[in-house]
């Protein structure tokens, strides 16, 4: 993986994985220059493909394919949803070298970590494959005599996702799993940064043996119109959707017109809490897991990392050395571990917000600039002096710079990690068992880390309280989002 040049088709062992087009009712529908969208290389900034850009009229069709396919699908025993799905998720990772290049291709990040997520990624079928066949209903003891309460757990119907370019393989597989292994069909719209890691997860599903339409995906450089239709459309009966907490409100405005079932997974702005009594070097590299991993282009990224008084220098030179260290630089070269950021808009945000610190007196301790590579790369940054006037407190920084604020005890620091709309996740080093279940109880967030700078597998429920969200994702609460209750009044049993 060291010839960070080489064209993405020469990279595959197969090619055919390789789908710049859109998937609607079993059919691929590609787009030329001239009447698609470019995807781009954030790394080299070379033109990788063209697109179709997609609008009302095509989401309509794909929508009327779910429909179609629906009667079918859900009518399919669980066993054998569940059997595809599996078969799915060993495609994936038999395919994990391919894909995770064209996840690098497109989106940036190092070409293990790409590798990572496929694996991350395909987990969720598998996890959703033997979940859907747990979808327990109950019989419930009936007020009269001669009755009994049949609860059925169904499922909802024509489904629609839409995601982020930041976790462009695992988002699509988080939704697409728990929607169809509980009899769903789904139309997706991926991020147009990122379409065709979600082309290359869709090709291996109709090979998985995937029936025509019960995945349809659409792409565009028009998301408007595609969410536009998702939300007018009374065939849709869900939306799920992963990105920020702005397009996430307007969809629910949206989506409010037809009652349609939400699941929000939007932006986070996450304390990460280290106390005196923390293992300092342990709490070093959860840092660099939570705020250089993908350059800090993750939900749960560290965005304010609080760090008590008698620990914070020595904190404060350790992520320094941390970060002069990390290897920037193309996602294919060799022992690279982060790279650039997804686009100019991204570069600019992460620079804004060291500017702001800086004007208002934070102290640079590395990183800062645009790094040397130029284009989207950004060094790793490490800022003290972070108050609640600068940038990165109220918002979601999408960017490798660690900022760090000195607090001095637990009350103080559960106030100021709560200071904000947000309640997607917190993290917490320490080795206070009582500390531990305090500071955890009282923060305002949907995922706690202790100890650690990690939180997302498939067995746990992923979610966020305030504005972070709306439902779970992963764990055994995750299907429950895409499933509906029935209750059946069965009466006339006495003789
Ligand atoms: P974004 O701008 O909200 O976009 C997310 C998705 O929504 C993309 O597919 C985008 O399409 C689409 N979109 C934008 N405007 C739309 C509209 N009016 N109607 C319908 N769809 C629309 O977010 P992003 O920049 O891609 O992702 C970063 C954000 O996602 C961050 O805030 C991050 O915290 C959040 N995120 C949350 C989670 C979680 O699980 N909580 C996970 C990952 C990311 P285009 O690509 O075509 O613009």
């Amino acid at each position: 993986m060291t010839d960070v040049l080489t064209p993405l088709g020469e990279r595959l062992k197969d090619p055919t994985l390789l789908k710049d087009g859109a998937l609607i009712d079993g059919e691929w529908i590609r787009a030329s220059a001239a009447d698609g969208f470019p995807l781009y290389n954030p790394a080299t900034g070379e033109v990788i493909c063209y697109l179709p850009i997609m609008g009302t009229a095509e989401t309509r069709d794909a929508i009327a394919s779910s429909e179609a396919a629906l009667r079918g699908w859900r009518a399919t025993s669980a066993i054998n949803r569940s059997n595809i799905l599996r078969k799915w998720a060993e495609l994936m990772r038999d395919s994990a070298d391919d894909i995770a290049s064209i996840l690098t291709a497109e989106q940036g990040k190092p070409w293990d970590e790409a590798r990572g997520e496929v694996i991350y990624a395909a987990g969720y079928f598998d996890w959703f494959a033997e979940e859907g066949r747990r979808v327990y209903g109950d019989v419930i003891p009936s007020n009269t005599e001669d009755a009994r309460i049949i609860v059925l757990k169904q499922p909802v119907g024509v489904t629609a996702g839409i995601t982020p370019w930041n976790l462009p393989a695992a988002m699509i597989t988080r939704k697409v799993g728990p929607a169809l292994a509980a009899g769903n069909t789904i139309v997706v719209k991926p991020a147009a940064l990122t379409p065709l890691t979600a082309t290359a997860i869709a090709e291996l599903g109709l090979r998985a043996g995937l029936p025509r339409g019960v995945f349809n995906i659409v792409t565009t450089s028009k998301a408007s119109e595609i969410g536009d239709e998702f939300t007018s459309n009374p065939v849709v009966r869900k939306l799920s959707f992963t990105g920020s907490t702005g397009v996430g409100r307007h969809l629910m405005r949206q989506a409010a017109t037809n009652i349609q079932k939400v699941s929000m997974e939007l932006g986070g702005n996450s304390p990460f809490i280290i106390f005196d009594d923390a293992d300092i070097d342990q709490a070093v590299e959860g840092v660099v897991s939570a705020k250089f991993r993908n350059a800090g282009q993750i939900c749960t990224a560290a965005n304010r990392i609080f760090v008590q008084r008698g620990a914070h220098d020595r904190f404060a030179e350790a992520l320094k050395i941390r970060a002069q260290n990390v290897n920037v630089g193309n996602g294919f070269g060799e022992g690279v571990e982060m790279g650039p950021l997804i686009d100019q808009k991204g570069f600019e945000k992460a620079e804004a917000h060291v500017q702001d610190m800086l004007d208002h007196g934070a102290i640079l301790l590395a990183g800062g600039h645009a790094h040397e590579l130029g284009r989207t790369f950004f060094e790793p940054t490490v800022i003290t002096g972070l108050e609640s006037d600068m940038l990165p407190w109220s918002d979601e920084t999408f960017g490798p710079i660690a900022s760090i604020a000195v607090f001095d005890d637990e009350d103080e620091v559960i106030a100021k990690a709560n200071d904000t709309e947000y309640g997607l996740v917190a993290y917490l080093y320490t080795h206070d068992l009582g500390r531990t279940f305090r500071v955890s109880e009282a923060l305002e967030t949907g995922m706690v880390g202790v100890n650690t700078g990690r939180v997302s597998n498939q067995m746990a429920p992923f979610g966020g309280v305030k504005q972070s969200g709306l439902g779970r994702e992963g764990s055994k609460y995750g299907i429950d989002d895409w499933l509906e209750l029935k209750y059946i009044n069965l009466a006339g049993l006495s003789r």
